[in-house]
């Protein structure tokens, strides 16, 4: 086991910065996922870390030492792969023991290790097995326990699920939480699948672009995304993002406004352009919204296409013409909302309705900076202060 530390980390290959400046402070025996779309830098991010890469400038620490010079095998790390390279025409037991019996350990050190990895990923009794007669998800475990008998400070897994069908996936999600409980070791895990990085992660680490987004425990980048990137990267679906501006009294969009006195808006005044952030699940039809202590002002929408999911319904509305701010022009009404509602509840195509949002859940971003302003906007209104009070019906956007 042992903390990580990556500092002013930047990777170039002539003309890309794959990783740009990037700053991590991972602590003994955490679980941090790195997450971010294609081509952000995650595996390059790894490959310094492994060792595979030299970091065009920075430092990286592995517990006291600094790796950065340092050859991969000197580094304390053992990496998993989303390709599972097995040796063909060896058994189970070779396959796991084979780093062992290279460097010469001990025939007792080599049998007690892969016993012990074994168990851990749950293959006893398979060691004679050979790769072709396994499932890809007992490969998998394979390759883990190959990773284990190293007994690494820190375990890298780079996309280690991505090529194992959906069911899989998620069961492979609980061994890995599992695995990590009883090893009780440093894990750096790669993937582009936020809800992989949501469900198993201490932290997760967002990424865009080479840069650090943001580095927080899963739910706090649910709640509190610090920018634009991470508020519609994180959840699914994505949380809804409307362009606005803000007045005195109010954040405006084209079909809908949110009242609020801009004095009590942190780093912004009236004029600045803002995008106003709501997850589907904190929008409301009015006559629910006995639900919530703390609701917007009505707006009239009209119910589009419904994906019925079985334990929630996804409702698109439209903004009707009739409602709305100030900014009104020839884009009204383009507009998209999504909204999640209980699966019993009976909704229409073409169904006319009014929504509200929990002001609670309102998110406002600096459109320019991307930066978020505020999470919630119930006691930023001109009428005093709102108690805040929590949704009652999903508990805070838990996934
Ligand atoms: P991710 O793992 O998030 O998909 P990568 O770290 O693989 O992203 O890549 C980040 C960026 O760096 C991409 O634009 C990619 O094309 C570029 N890149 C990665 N490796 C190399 C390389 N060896 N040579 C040139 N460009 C590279």
């Amino acid at each position: 086991m042992a903390n990580l530390t990556l500092e002013h980390v930047t990777k170039r290959y002539e003309d890309v910065t794959a990783v740009d400046d990037m700053n991590l402070d991972i602590d003994d025996g955490e679980f941090i996922c790195l997450v971010g779309p294609s081509g952000c830098g995650k595996s390059t991010t790894m490959e310094t870390i492994a060792g595979l890469t030299k970091p065009t400038e920075g430092t990286i620490t592995i517990g006291d030492l600094d790796v950065t010079n340092l050859p991969p095998k000197d580094r304390g790390v053992a990496m998993v792969f989303q390709n599972i390279a097995l040796f063909p025409h060896m058994d189970v037991y070779e396959n796991i023991s084979f780093g062992l019996r290279l460097r010469d350990y001990d025939p007792d050190e080599i049998d007690r290790r892969v016993e012990h990895a074994t168990d851990v990923v749950q293959l006893e009794g398979m060691l004679d097995r050979m790769p072709e007669e396994m499932s890809g998800g007992q490969r998998q475990r394979v390759a883990i326990a190959r990773a284990i008998v190293r007994e690494p400070d820190v375990f890298l897994m780079d996309e280690p699920l991505a090529n194992l069908d959906a069911k899989l996936r998620v069961h492979m999600r609980t061994e890995l939480q599992r695995l990590h409980k009883e090893l009780d070791t440093t894990i750096i895990y790669v993937t582009h699948d936020q809800a992989e990085a949501m469900t198993m992660s201490d932290r997760i680490a967002v990424i865009d672009g080479g840069e650090l987004q943001q580095i927080d425990p899963p739910l706090v980048c649910y709640n509190e995304p610090a920018n634009l990137f991470v508020a519609g990267f994180i959840g699914s679906p994505s949380m809804n993002l409307l362009p606005g501006k803000l007045t005195a009294n109010a954040a405006e969009t084209d079909d809908f406004s949110i009242d609020l006195d801009v004095e009590n808006v942190p780093d912004a005044s009236a004029g600045d352009d803002v995008t106003v952030g709501v997850r589907p699940e904190d929008v409301y039809p009015t006559d629910t919204q006995g639900a919530i202590s703390t609701p917007s002002k009505p707006i009239h929408v009209t119910t589009d296409v419904l994906e019925p999911m079985g334990d929630q319904i996804f409702v698109y509305l439209t903004f009707d013409e009739t409602d709305g701010g100030t900014m009104k022009g020839d884009a009204a009404g383009s507009d998209q909302l999504l909204m999640s509602v209980d699966p019993d509840r009976e909704i229409e195509e073409d169904e006319s309705m009014e929504v509200v949002f929990d002001r609670t859940k309102v998110h406002l971003f600096d459109s320019a900076s991307g930066d978020a302003l505020v999470h919630g906007v119930d006691d930023l209104s001109a009428s005093g202060f709102e108690s805040r009070v929590s949704d009652t019906r999903s508990g805070g956007g838990d996934e």
